[in-house]
């Protein structure tokens, strides 16, 4: 039987004048991420329409359609004619293999098409029990299962029962550019889902210590950037060679700062790219209190060299929660690969936990800090996943 994707958004609902530009952001966001598949795209009455592919794509389909943000839910409808006996077949078919207690709901868009909307129901309904009596039975106010016939003007009816929820947020692109900093850890990468799933069309950036961090190090980040890519129609992920500011730290300043000090670079560095390159806003992985560098006074430290933006959608999330999304997302697996990242370099045994921020300015002045930015970004490496 022939087959429709029915597809819903929601928050963009709530949009005003500017609703069409969202609508059309997402439309191209599908249109993009399905490329090289068969199909055939509507848009009715707030939500699109995806016809005459090929059977066997939609498994690659709906695995796409599950990374879009902004699509709320989707249903995989049959397709028959507006003529009634097809429709009862129909949906005596889709009820073969349910069981327990069910609804019809009817939406008749075609007036010409008789009997009305209720009517309809109260038919299929009386269909349905007929041929399954014993197995299936009516419940109006909470059914198991509920069948929605919608009998459209073009002369489609459609038939379906599973209602799919998928991502919600808002279409990438329509929030903006940002720049994720990017370790092989498990926060960053569902920081940078989370922004992609708000809208924002993110890029990343990975700080590698090269030799302290081997190519082994490197690779999970890019698949890190792949996994979180795909919610972002592909990513573009920048590699800076970290290890000389690090030596010179490592070298200069108290061992206690080291990090703290490290975090400053990176911030600098990411802002500097940022307004190189037309991006908005950094984001991190970081989660009040998680680590040493994670102290409100150690945000503050890194936060006061950049005066863009930083966004933390992990703020205020619980290690246990950010797990749940990174196995959500497919990323664990691949975080927990052993490999060093560059802030386990050089780790200092007692970090500072509260670092004072007049004593980090002072141990980071004996450094060439816009000579290390200026060599570190001259030579970065841009890979696109
Ligand atoms: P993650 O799980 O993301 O590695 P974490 O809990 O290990 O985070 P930190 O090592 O303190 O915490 O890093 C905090 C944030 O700093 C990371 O979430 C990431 O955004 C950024 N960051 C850390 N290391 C790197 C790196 N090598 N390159 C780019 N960004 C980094
Ligand atoms: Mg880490």
């Amino acid at each position: 039987m022939k087959k429709a994707i029915i597809i819903r958004y929601c928050e963009i609902h709530l949009k005003g004048k500017n609703r069409g530009f969202f609508e059309k952001l997402l439309r191209e966001n599908i249109k993009k991420s399905l490329k090289g598949i068969q199909f055939n795209f509507t848009s009715m009455h707030s939500r699109y329409l995806i016809e005459d592919f090929d059977d066997c794509d939609l498994e690659i389909i709906e695995n796409k359609l599950r990374k879009i943000a902004g699509i709320h839910t989707y249903s995989i409808a049959n397709v028959v004619d507006n003529d009634l006996g097809q429709i009862i077949d129909c949906v005596l078919a889709l009820c073969e293999e349910k069981c327990g207690t069910f609804k019809v709901e009817t939406n008749r868009a075609d007036k010409t098409f008789s009997p009305n909307s209720m009517e309809t129901s109260r038919l299929l309904g009386g269909k349905i029990l007929e041929k399954y009596a014993g197995k299936l039975k009516v419940e109006v106010k909470n059914p198991d299962f509920y069948v929605y016939v919608d009998i459209r003007e073009d002369g489609k009816t459609f038939v379906y029962s599973d209602v799919v929820h998928t991502l919600s947020g808002m279409p990438v692109g329509s929030a903006g550019k940002g720049l994720l900093l990017i370790s092989g850890g498990i926060d960053s990468p569902v920081a940078g889902y989370m922004t992609c799933k708000r809208g924002m069309k993110i890029e990343s950036l990975h700080f590698h210590s090269y030799p302290y961090t081997g190519i082994a190090a490197k690779e999970k980040v890019i698949d890190l950037a792949k996994i979180v890519g795909e919610y972002n129609g592909g990513m573009r992920l920048h590699v800076v060679s970290f290890t000389k500011i690090q030596e010179e730290i490592h070298k200069n300043c108290p061992a206690e700062f080291m990090i703290t000090i490290m975090r400053r670079f990176m911030m600098r560095i990411a802002e500097k790219f940022c307004y190189n390159n037309g991006l908005q806003a950094i984001i991190t992985g970081e989660s009040l209190g998680q680590v040493a560098s994670q102290t409100i006074e150690s945000i503050t430290s890194s936060n006061s060299v950049v005066s863009i933006p930083v966004l933390r959608p992990l703020i205020m999330f619980d290690k246990n929660d950010i797990i749940d999304i990174s196995r959500k997302i497919n990323a664990y697996e691949t975080s927990i690969l052993p490999y060093e990242d560059c802030c386990t370099v050089f780790l200092p045994e007692f970090p500072a936990i509260k670092p004072i921020l007049q004593k980090v300015i002072d141990a980071e002045s004996k450094l060439d800090v816009d000579g290390l930015i200026e060599e570190a970004m001259s030579n970065i490496e841009t890979i696109v996943v």
